[in-house]
């Protein structure tokens, strides 16, 4: 599997879908299958930028990658983005059954991310949860680039500033020096 992470608004999605369609692999987004549950107690903490309970988001998850057996890759988006999850993904290995093949970090500056959520208009795109989730990113996220190194997964950081087309080529480069595709 591979990991694409990032703060909100650098791309993951995006970058996400358009790897999956080239690749036929599934494009997994926390925050999307959180959505789809149409679950009140979800949608108010992601109102407000907070994360869903931890419990919650590895069950909907764990399901997701269950239903996804049989395809060659999956692609996480917005997953995981706190310590234990990251940790659950390592070591629940057999449960779930997937190695994590790259972590794509997309590397994006404040200024330009705050403008793309801002044209984005998603209805938790507010001025109090684009700040909170930046901050979330910050304090509970980011660390986890760490963990993965320390557990020998290849971490690769792209420069998420760029077009569509050219992120996407930067992140296919990247997968086809690891032998990934
Ligand atoms: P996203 O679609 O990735 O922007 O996620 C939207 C929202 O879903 C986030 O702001 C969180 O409230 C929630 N969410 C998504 N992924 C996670 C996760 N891994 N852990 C906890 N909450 C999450």
């Amino acid at each position: 599997m591979i990991i694409l992470f990032g703060p909100a608004g650098a791309g993951k999605s995006v970058q996400g879908h358009l790897l999956a369609a080239r690749y036929e692999w599934r494009w997994l987004s926390a925050g999307q299958l959180l959505r789809e549950t149409k679950d009140t107690a979800y949608l108010e903490a992601m109102q407000k930028g907070e994360f869903v309970p931890d419990e919650q988001i590895r069950s909907v998850m764990g399901n997701a990658l269950k239903s996804a057996g049989d395809i060659a890759h999956v692609i996480l988006d917005g997953f995981p983005r706190q310590m234990q999850q990251a940790q659950w993904l390592v070591e629940a290995r057999g449960e779930h059954g997937r190695d994590i093949s790259a972590v794509i970090v997309l590397d994006v500056a404040a200024e330009v991310i705050e403008k793309r959520l801002h044209i984005r208009g998603r209805a938790d795109d507010t001025a109090e949860s684009i700040d909170r989730r930046l901050e979330l990113y910050r304090e509970e996220t980011m660390p986890i680039v760490d963990y993965f190194t320390g557990n020998n997964i290849p971490v690769v950081h792209v420069d998420g500033a760029g077009t569509v087309g050219q992120v996407h080529d930067a992140i296919v480069e990247e997968l086809t020096k690891r032998g990934v595709v």
